[in-house]
């Protein structure tokens, strides 16, 4: 019998020491080759100690002299990467919740328990880390039994690390979850959940088998995109994808599709056999990125490989959108679409890890509405994109609703941040005794740069945060230029609130002056609104004493040289623009 589930929970709550216990109890690794987060299989993962990419994994166990397959699919628990979460949802019937004793039930334990209650899986409840002398069980199981409306003796209490109580877990599975519905019907129907690539084998398709069986050879068919190709392999993940004659009904597996184009298999889609007639399961929502940001190689050279790379990573990374643009500084890059900044990063570092690509990046922002004076609406997905005002009628930028879960204690330190960001107050609940949920509402380009920072130093570490977008709001919304040395720099530039364009022009400016290298020549740092300049400051001229190895009183000599070095920092001046290292970018966005 088949048992299909995920790990839920908020980040670091225990999900992948759990899913290794798994894989030990079952015998799925042997403890030779286990080490800890084993399904963790990128670097980044491993060093972050996060989990980004959600990673599916069969595991036989008898239970009660019965056979069971438990296919298993570890998920993140970042904000950033809920779309991963609600993929894997859609793939399985059941999902462990898994809340930390130590720290009790957060803001992702909130929201990735809505979506799965939203795909009418059966929850079950899990305390974890209950090993920690200060981990605070009994209130922590309270508030999770509150949560679920259910008794408190139905949440099991564990330590994932020590396995204290995992067989219980198990138990509760292979107890509560139902199986997969035995599809009579012969119709092959395989839902696309995830994809990764093989220079030999092509596009693998990360599927999970709704119908029918399926065997290498055979002839198939995406149903939405529509196109042919022949199966080059099938099999399982033990954790490591190993080869099997075929997979059926029910199961969570793979098929090699020999797809060379990356972008031609998409996540969502329904294989078919060829000329079958079954039809297209149902997808998943499009993601829609939240956040965009401009990258451009180092080398322009490396346009191409840029180009390549990021169709190979919206492959395991689907929520990654991208189209090429140029600008004049920059050459030849692309726009990219992402989920959060925490993505950005993430991509930015893939690309340098596995494609050895070194990026200058934009500052990040968000997507801005506008009315024009024909009163049509445009998307503006880039500062360098924004009209002249005089073509503007009305302004509207994206907002979020925020849940914020914190200690009551910590409640006045959150709401002078709160004070600081423009939004409003909806509402707060009580969490058991001692903690709160605190309900506002932001623009979204409030809350990418550096609030989630904020958040947490003044909570100590104990508020977390979660969003979702709820829609455009009107706002005064102007575009903020950026020159220096008397050369716009489009990648500056910036759609700010008008309220806000003084104290964020002053501190763009202070933020060049602080990274921008010094020049032989002085540089102007200018801000402008509607052509008016609001913010200057000036980087002084690096001046090389020409002179210094000359000794005494001959004068004329020194002026001349003086005077020479004068009109190359003039000519300087008038061929060219600063070149600006790409690590300015960086600084200046991270400010
Ligand atoms: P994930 O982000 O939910 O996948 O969490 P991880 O499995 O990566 O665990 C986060 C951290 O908590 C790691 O340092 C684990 O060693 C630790 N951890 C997980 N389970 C337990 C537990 O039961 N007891 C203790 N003391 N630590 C645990
Ligand atoms: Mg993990």
């Amino acid at each position: 019998m088949i048992k299909n589930f995920v790990i839920i929970s908020h980040i670091d709550h225990g999900k992948s020491t759990l899913a290794d216990r798994f894989l030990e109890i079952t015998g799925t690794v042997s403890s030779k080759e286990m080490k800890p987060q084993l399904l963790d299989s990128m670097d980044i993962e491993r060093e972050r100690g996060i989990t980004i990419k959600m990673q599916p994994v069969r595991m036989d166990y008898v239970f009660n002299s019965t056979p069971y397959i438990l296919n298993l699919i570890d998920t993140p628990g970042h904000v950033d990467f809920s779309y991963e979460v609600s993929r894997a949802l859609a793939a399985v019937e059941g999902a462990v919740l898994l809340v930390d004793a130590s720290k009790g039930i957060q803001a992702q334990t909130i929201a990735n328990l809505d979506l799965a209650k939203k795909q009418g899986l059966v929850i079950i409840p899990v305390v974890n880390k209950i090993d920690l002398s200060f981990a605070r069980v009994e209130e922590t199981v309270k508030e999770l039994a509150d949560l679920l409306s259910i008794e408190r003796d139905q949440v099991i209490k564990i330590s994932a690390k020590s396995g204290l109580n995992v067989d219980l877990v198990l138990k509760a599975i292979i107890e509560k979850v139902p199986s997969p519905k035995e599809e009579k019907e012969e119709d092959f129907q395989a839902l696309i959940f995830d994809s990764d690539y093989d220079s030999y084998k092509g596009v693998i398709a990360y599927v999970r088998v709704n119908s029918g069986s399926i065997s290498s050879k055979e002839s198939i068919e995406f149903a939405a995109e529509g196109f042919k190709t022949e199966v080059k392999e099938v099999g399982y993940f033990l954790p490591k994808a190993t080869v099997k004659k075929e997979i059926k009904s029910g199961e969570v597996g793979y098929i090699a599709t020999g797809v060379k184009e990356p972008g031609k298999v998409k996540v969502g889609d329904t294989i078919i056999k060829s000329k079958s007639t079954a039809k297209p399961l149902p997808g998943y929502k499009e993601p829609q990125p939240v956040v965009f940001a401009s990258f451009y190689p180092e080398k322009a050279d490396d346009f191409n490989l840029l180009k390549d790379a990021l169709g190979k990573l919206r492959l395991s990374d689907p929520a990654l959108i991208f189209e090429p643009e140029s600008r004049e500084a920059l050459g030849r890059g692309f726009r990219c679409g992402f989920l959060g900044t925490l993505h950005i990063e993430i991509v930015s570092e893939r690309l340098k890890r596995e494609f050895g690509l070194n990026l200058v990046i934009s500052t990040p922002s968000v997507v801005y509405k506008i009315k024009n004076k024909r009163k049509e609406e445009e998307l503006i997905y880039s500062a360098s994109d924004w009209p002249d005002q005089s073509e503007i009628l009305e302004t509207f930028e994206p907002w979020v609703s925020l849940e914020i879960v914190l200690p009551s204690e910590y409640y006045g330190a959150l709401m002078d941040v709160l004070q600081n960001i423009q939004g409003n107050y909806v509402d707060t609940k009580y969490l058991g005794q001692e903690r709160m949920i605190l309900f506002y509402e932001a623009p979204l380009s409030e809350i990418i740069v550096g609030f989630y920072d904020k958040v947490k130093s003044s909570t100590k570490g104990y508020a977390s945060v979660s969003y979702n977008l709820i829609g455009f709001r009107e706002g005064d919304l102007v575009k903020m230029e950026v020159f220096i040395a008397g050369n716009k720099e489009e990648a500056f530039s910036k759609i700010v609130s008008k309220e806000k364009i003084f104290s964020e022009g002053k501190s763009l400016v202070l933020k060049l002056k602080q990274f921008l290298p010094s020049q032989q020549f002085a540089v102007a740092l200018q801000v402008y609104l509607h052509g008016k300049v609001i913010a200057r400051e000036t980087i002084s001229a690096r001046r090389k004493d020409v002179t210094g190895d000359l000794y005494g009183g001959d004068y004329s000599r020194k002026r001349k040289l003086l005077e020479k070095q004068k009109k190359g920092k003039k000519a300087l001046k008038e061929k060219g623009r600063v070149k600006i290292p790409s690590k300015v970018f960086l600084d200046v966005y991270r400010g």
